[in-house]
C-alpha cells in the first residue's frame, strides 16, 4: 500500500501536512513529500483539494487454503505443568478435528519440557511439536512468537487455538499479525460450519449483551483464544502415543527484546474456581461483606469454594479472584449455588454451563431463576442456615 504525491498537481497548500495523523508528510520545494512513518491510512488522499495524492491498493495475496491442515492447540505450560485450559482445548480441538477430518496437534514450548508430550498424547494429540530451549524457560512474547510463527509457516495448520490466559491473550495477537490472519479473542463457543468446514467462533460482545459469531474466510490459520473453563476437558487415555516433532530453535542477538528479572507470585489467597466442583456464590443480596462467612460455612460443609458477583467485588467485599462472569472467571462446577445474585447476563456468561444451578433469591422474578435447575424464593439468611442444619443431620 503506497501513497504517492502527483508532483504536477500539488500546489503546496500543506493541508495534507496538517491532516496526517502520523506527521509523515513534509514540504520540500513547496511539494508534499511522504515520509517513512506513513501507514497508508489515506487521510491525506481525501484531504487534498487538488487530487494530488493517490493511494495504490496492493493486490490482496490469495491464500491457498488447501495447503493448511490440522488443528493446533498451544499447550501452555508453566513450571513444567500443562495449564488446564490447554487440556480443555485438546478436548474441543479433537471434536473440531474430527468434524473436518484432520489431525489434532499440540505445540509445546519451554525448557526441558519434551517429557510433557506424553501427557499431550494421552489427552488426544496425534502430533506434538516441541520447541525446547533455555530461552523458552519463561514466557516472553518475542521468543514464543518467533518459534511458533516459524512452526506455523512450516507446517501450516488450519486452526490454531490458545487459552485466553494472560499468556494466550498476549501471544495470540502477535502470531495473528505475523501470519497476516484473523484472530477471534475470548471465544466461548467454537463449531465447524458443515457446509464449508470453516470454524465459526462465538464470543460475547458489547458488554456481553450480544453473542458475535465470527469467521475467517480467506486467511489461514483461523485463530482463536478461548476462555478457560468453558470447554470440557479432554479424556486422559493412559498409554496413548503419537508423533513427536522437534522444532529447530535458534535465537540471534536482538531476537528477544525483554529479560525476565523476577516473577512475583501474588501473595493473596489462591483461588481455583475453575477446578471447584461445588461453588457457593454470593451477590449483593448478602447485604454486607460478612455475608460471605455464611456462604463459607455452607461451602466448607459441601467441600466447595465461595465465589462472588462483580457487584460484590466492586463494593470491596471480596477480592476480584473470586469473581465469576464475563470479566471474571468462567466456571463449570457440578453444583453452583447463586445466593442473592440477580442473574445479570454478564454473570450468567461465567456460570450457566454449570451442571446444576441452585438459586436462592428473595425476588421470584429475578432472571437467575430462568437458568436455575432448583430455585428457592426466600431470604438467604434463613435458607442457607436451614440447608446447613439439614446437612448436619
Ligand atoms: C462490561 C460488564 C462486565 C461485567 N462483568 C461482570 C462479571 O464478570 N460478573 C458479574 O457478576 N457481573 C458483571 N457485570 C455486572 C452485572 O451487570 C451486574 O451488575 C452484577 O452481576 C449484579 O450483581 P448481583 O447479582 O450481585 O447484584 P444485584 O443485581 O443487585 O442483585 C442482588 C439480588 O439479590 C437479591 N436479594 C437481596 N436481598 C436478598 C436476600 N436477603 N436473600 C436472597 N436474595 C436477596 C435481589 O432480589 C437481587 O436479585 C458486568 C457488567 C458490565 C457492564
Amino acid at each position: 500500500m503506497a501513497v504517492n504525491v502527483l508532483k504536477d498537481k500539488c500546489k503546496g497548500c500543506t493541508k495534507c501536512v496538517k491532516s496526517c495523523p502520523f506527521s509523515a508528510i513534509t514540504m520540500e520545494n513547496k511539494i508534499a513529500v511522504i515520509g517513512s512513518t506513513c501507514t497508508g491510512c489515506g487521510v491525506c488522499v481525501k484531504e487534498c483539494p487538488f487530487d494530488a495524492i493517490e493511494k495504490e491498493e496492493e493486490e490482496k495475496a490469495v491464500v491457498d487454503l488447501s495447503a493448511y491442515k490440522g488443528v493446533w492447540v498451544f499447550a501452555e505450560q508453566r513450571e513444567g505443568k500443562i495449564m488446564s485450559v490447554s487440556i480443555e482445548l485438546l478436548g474441543e480441538g479433537k471434536k473440531l478435528a474430527k468434524e473436518i477430518g484432520t489431525e489434532l496437534c499440540a505445540v509445546l514450548c519451554g525448557n526441558n519440557v519434551a517429557g510433557l508430550a506424553n501427557e499431550l498424547f494421552a489427552y488426544g494429540a496425534d502430533k506434538v511439536y516441541v520447541a525446547d530451549h533455555s530461552e523458552l524457560e519463561k514466557y516472553r512474547t518475542d521468543s514464543y512468537t518467533k518459534v511458533i510463527f516459524e512452526a506455523i509457516s512450516t507446517y501450516k495448520p488450519e486452526i490454531v487455538l490458545l487459552g485466553a490466559t494472560h499468556i494466550g491473550r498476549d501471544l495470540g495477537p502477535c502470531l495473528a499479525v505475523k501470519c497476516n490472519t484473523g484472530l477471534t479473542a475470548d471465544c466461548t463457543k467454537l463449531e465447524i460450519d458443515p457446509e464449508d468446514k470453516k470454524i465459526k467462533q462465538t464470543r460475547p460482545a458489547f458488554g456481553g449483551n450480544l453473542m458475535a459469531t465470527i469467521v475467517c474466510p480467506n486467511n489461514r490459520p483461523q485463530m482463536s483464544t478461548v476462555r478457560p473453563g468453558v470447554m470440557d476437558k479432554a479424556v486422559y487415555e493412559e498409554g496413548r502415543t503419537g508423533e513427536l516433532i522437534k522444532l529447530d530453535v535458534e535465537f540471534k542477538i536482538g531476537d528477544i527484546r525483554t529479560k525476565v528479572l523476577e516473577i512475583v507470585k501474588k501473595s493473596g489467597e489462591m483461588v481455583s474456581l475453575t477446578d471447584a466442583e461445588i461453588i457457593v456464590a454470593g451477590g449483593m443480596g448478602l447485604g454486607k461483606a460478612e455475608g460471605f462467612e455464611l456462604l463459607k460455612s455452607l461451602a466448607d460443609k459441601l467441600g466447595g469454594t465461595i465465589a462472588a458477583s462483580r457487584a460484590c467485588v466492586d463494593a470491596g467485599w471480596i477480592d476480584h479472584s473470586y469473581q465469576v462472569g464475563q470479566t471474571g472467571t468462567t466456571v463449570k462446577p457440578k453444583i453452583y449455588f447463586a445466593c442473592g445474585i440477580s442473574g445479570a447476563i454478564q454473570h450468567l456468561a461465567g456460570m450457566q454451563s454449570s451442571d446444576y444451578i441452585v438459586a436462592i433469591n428473595k425476588n421470584e422474578s429475578a432472571p437467575i431463576f430462568e437458568v436455575a435447575d432448583y430455585g428457592i424464593v426466600g431470604d438467604l439468611y434463613e435458607v442457607i442456615p436451614a440447608i446447613i442444619e439439614e446437612l448436619k443431620k
